[in-house]
């Protein structure tokens, strides 16, 4: 197989098999970008070394074959003794996995080598302090020695040299210091630092395979549902340098605000400095107004490509260059990360300059994104203690206990306390931390830092730069310039990843302007709105929503039990509640009346207690009629398994033993144990619930529907509307649905003829079971819709209880990628969503027109909703809170 590719052979849609950074690299190479010579190892080269464990032979020809071609065009050789080429090796996988992976830069610098890159570049200084910036990125990341023991060698040296800055150590320091690396791979690695180049390179290579799959690789993936099995591409490529004095440096930038969707460039620039240098964030920046004053020339050129790149991938793109001696290279771009309000600004931005059409727009923005505008921030009223002020890297509001590490971030997070990480600046091995944390604060690093990339990728909040923090990792202490306290991680903090503000104590959060928009619509939102960028935000939340409701199929209504989640839904724009469970309206004091229905031995008593609940479930309806006025409204009888109306087994066995020995014995407490007894089940689950429960529990089903019709008589009565649907749970045979459905009919009526009414309710059933699946064309007979219940549908499918997947296996599973995500949250298309399709097609055999709906945690999961727009449902089903991103991709999967 081919395994290399020449930067000119490929193109930015081969990101499978070049990986991101090798496709756009290829990309720019192609659009006559001045990009640095250089080659991409394939995917395909990374999965067969992972699966192998040895590096294919043709890749060694190949690269060499390549590598001769860069040395040619260049009149160069690597690591050769006069006027070396060196290269830098990049991992890149197809999703940007950002510090993910590893990147050595300087490979091809040897004793010999470091000599004539000095002659060439008439700099002494700039060649050894690349050599030992080589050996201290290869140590770590090539062969896996901790880091600190060369920044402390480091450090020790500015000491001695009596300097602060890296870059002020003279030559004859940054030559000890490259021998006291050498000793530091020597001790800790266990062999000499290779002087080879192709040595060097290969083992470069052979790293960046394996980073895939270290602990932290693994992490980002499963956050950031990536399958574990793609492999990465590695990017050999001609160094260009940044750090060979004042008119060189090196910065990232973006085509517009990635933070705020602001138009207008914007970036980070570091002078005489590596890439590296701007990344992690260690020194502080200056901005591209800067470079414009610095270099005018070679800043008119990148603004020429930002424009010309924006234009080519019609997007918001993000750039890495370097300018050496007053020449400038582009070493990276893609189509750039960014927060959820700056998507929705910049896709509206791109269609209003007719870059992209609005179908276009919609695909640019996320339910996920969406669900991150909607959360709340800080309250302008509440009283707070501003700390300082820094860079805002990831908006949102976030408050909670400092934690100073990963691991007392993530032991805390688990104890269900809300944490801030507190760093001085992050690396990649902070992620854990940055996972568990409510939002992350760092003393150090611009808006580009690990810090703020990562966490505005996870759309965490985050605030960076606070360089008034003192942070004590060790001590586990917080100091801040100017003020006495020092604080712990028993201090409450609040950051504002919007304001880039730090507060102490708690502050009070509000409704974010979306959510304002959401719930009381366009004109308050803007009216509340207190500055121009949140009105676009909202105008073009306005407008992304307002066009997937126009294009989408699927209709998108809520779960609601009660009256308040019915209002909440209708206001986030449900148009029906699809699914209106009725077990809540046993629970609490009515449980006993459920007892006694239970415990009836006589027709008497069942009438009693039945009589005793009709008033209270009629209630209930008369309400959600009321709220839903005009809107269809899924009523699904009770459910869930008899015992949940007893009391349990256990507790009550002991009352009556010591009850009994005390001779204070209850005689009815003596029956209820022998019925607990009676109706216990090993899995109750499996057991006595749902259209079971309604056929053999007698007059149980018609109490439930006499309230549903009488209530609904009550409303016609007054001049309302209501549409319920009747909808029978865990149906596994045409022949249950059947005899519920006779049983229904009769009540609906009865109250028809007693009230003169028209009671012409549909009936339908839920398809939660394999059997109803399989069996659809039969169920359908009797049932005038469908609504799939896809929770226990993967339950039952699968075999395996959703009530213990918290505990039990699905981690592991997920860890071994026997499951890509839980099945529980995003459907398993193939296995549960192929039940799914049975059911959709052997109901529509026998019903073209079928309703058919989902109900359940997957009606409102974005990549489960394209899958039921695909399968040909009418509705999906999901929480009041998430009835936004429903609307929003079910609009997405139309276009
Ligand atoms: P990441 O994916 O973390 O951005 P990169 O491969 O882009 O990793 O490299 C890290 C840093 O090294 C970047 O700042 C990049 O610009 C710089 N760099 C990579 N290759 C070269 C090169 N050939 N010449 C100069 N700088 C480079
Ligand atoms: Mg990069």
């Amino acid at each position: 197989p081919k395994y290399v590719y020449r930067f000119s052979e490929g193109d930015k849609d081969q990101k499978d098999l070049l990986g991101g950074k090798g496709a756009n690299l290829a990309e720019m190479t192609r659009l006559d970008l001045p990009v640095p010579p250089g080659f991409t190892i394939t995917t395909d080269a990374c999965r067969a070394y992972l699966a192998s464990g040895e590096v294919p032979e043709e890749l060694s020809v190949q690269v060499t074959t390549a590598l001769r071609g860069v040395e040619e065009e260049l009149g160069r050789e690597l690591g050769a003794a006069e006027d070396p080429l060196l290269v830098s090796v990049r991992s890149g996988a197809k999703f940007s996995m950002p510090g993910m992976m590893e990147t050595v830069l300087n490979i091809g610098l040897n004793d010999v080598s470091v000599k004539g890159l000095a002659a060439a570049s008439s700099d002494e200084r700039f060649a050894w302090d690349s050599y030992r910036r080589l050996i201290q990125m290869f140590g770590k990341t090539v062969l896996d020695i901790d880091g600190d023991h060369f920044s402390d060698a480091l450090d020790a040296k500015k000491d001695a040299r009596g300097v602060s800055m890296d870059y002020e150590l003279p030559v004859d320091a940054l030559q000890e210091l490259v021998e006291e690396y050498k000793a530091i791979v020597k001790e800790h690695a266990g062999i000499d630092f290779p002087q080879d180049p192709r040595s060097q390179l290969d083992m470069a290579t052979e790293a960046v395979f394996r980073s895939w799959n270290t602990e932290r690789a693994h992490i980002y993936r499963r956050r950031e549902k990536i399958p574990h099995d793609l492999g990465t591409a590695v990017n050999v490529c001609t160094m260009v340098f940044g750090n060979m004095g004042e008119t060189s440096g090196t910065g990232v930038c973006f085509t517009r605000d990635p933070s705020t969707g602001r138009t207008g460039v914007y970036g980070d620039y570091l002078v005489n400095a590596q890439g590296e240098d701007v990344v992690a964030g260690i020194r502080n920046t200056l901005s591209l107004a800067d470079l414009e004053r610095l270099d005018k020339a070679s800043y008119d050129e990148l603004r020429s490509i930002m424009r010309r790149l924006e234009t080519h991938y019609r997007d918001l793109c993000d750039i890495e260059f370097t300018i050496e001696r007053g020449k400038l290279w582009m070493l990276q771009t893609r189509v750039g990360k960014r927060t959820a309000a700056a998507a929705f600004r910049v896709a509206t931005q791109l269609v209003d300059e007719k870059l992209i059409t609005m179908d276009e727009a919609l695909t640019r923005v996320s339910g996920e994104q969406l669900t991150q505008l909607m959360f709340p921030q800080f309250d302008d009223d509440s009283s707070r203690d501003l700390l300082t002020r820094a860079m805002a890297a990831s908006p949102g509001a976030a408050v909670g206990y400092i934690a100073f590490d990963n691991d007392e971030a993530v032991s805390r997070a688990e104890k269900g306390d809300s944490v801030i990480l507190v760093r001085r600046e992050t690396n990649p091995d902070d992620l854990p931390g940055m996972v568990a944390a409510a939002g992350v604060l760092t003393a150090r690093g611009g808006k580009t830092s690990h810090a703020a990339v990562v966490a505005r990728g996870m759309g965490k909040t985050c605030v960076c730069g606070a360089e008034a923090l003192e942070v004590d990792s060790a001590g586990k202490t917080l100091r801040i310039a100017g003020r006495e306290e020092v604080l712990t991680s028993e201090d409450i903090i609040a950051i504002d990843g919007t304001t880039g503000e730090v507060f102490l104590g708690e502050v009070g959060v509000v409704d974010s302007p979306v959510m304002t928009y959401l719930r009381r619509g366009l004109d308050e939102a803007l009216k509340a709105a207190g500055d121009e960028d949140t009105r676009e935000l909202v105008t073009a939340v306005d407008r992304l929503m307002r066009h997937a409701d126009a294009v989408r199929r699927l209709e998108v209504r809520a779960n609601a039990d009660t009256p308040d989640d019915a209002r909440h839904a209708i206001h986030r724009g449900a148009q029906g509640v699809g699914l209106c469970r009725t077990e809540h309206m046993f629970l609490g004091e009515r449980k006993q009346f459920v007892q006694n229905l239970i415990l009836a031995s006589s027709d008497a008593e069942r009438e009693a207690a039945l009589a005793a609940l009709l008033p209270l479930q009629k209630g209930d309806f008369i309400q959600m009629f009321e709220t839903m006025n005009g809107k269809p409204m899924t009523v699904r009888l009770i459910d869930p398994p008899l015992h949940e109306f007893l009391p349990d087994l256990t507790e009550l066995s002991v009352k009556v033993a010591v009850d009994r020995e005390r001779g204070e014995l209850d005689p009815a407490d003596e029956e209820l144990l022998a019925v607990v007894r009676k109706s216990h089940e090993a899995n109750p689950m499996l057991g006595l619930r749902g259209v079971r429960l309604l056929l053999t529990m007698p007059g149980l089903i018609e109490l439930q529907v006499r309230a549903i019709a009488e209530a609904a008589v009550e409303r016609l009565k007054a001049g309302g509307d209501p549409h319920p649907e009747i909808m029978i749970p865990l149906i596994g045979s045409v022949r249950e649905l059947q005899l519920a459905r006779e049983r229904v009919e009769h009540v609906l009526q009865e109250v028809s003829q007693a009230s003169g009414y028209a009671l012409d309710f549909p009936v339908g059933c839920m398809i939660e079971l394999p059997r109803a699946a399989v069996t659809a064309a039969h169920v359908a007979e009797e049932a005038d819709f469908f609504s799939f219940g896809t929770n226990d549908l993967t339950q039952t499918t699968w075999g395996f209880s959703r009530d213990d997947v918290e505990s039990s296996f699905v981690g592991r599973y997920i860890d071994d990628g026997i499951f890509g995500i839980s099945p529980f949250e995003t459907i398993d298309v193939d296995g549960v969503g192929g039940m799914v399709s049975l059911g959709v097609e052997g109901g529509r055999s026998t019903k073209p027109k079928m309703k058919m709906g989902v109900c359940g945690e997957h009606g409102g999961d974005p990549e489960s909703i394209i899958f039921f727009h695909r399968v040909g449902l009418d509705y999906v089903s999901c929480s009041p809170f998430r009835v936004p991103v429903a609307r929003l991709e079910a609009g997405r999967a139309a276009v």
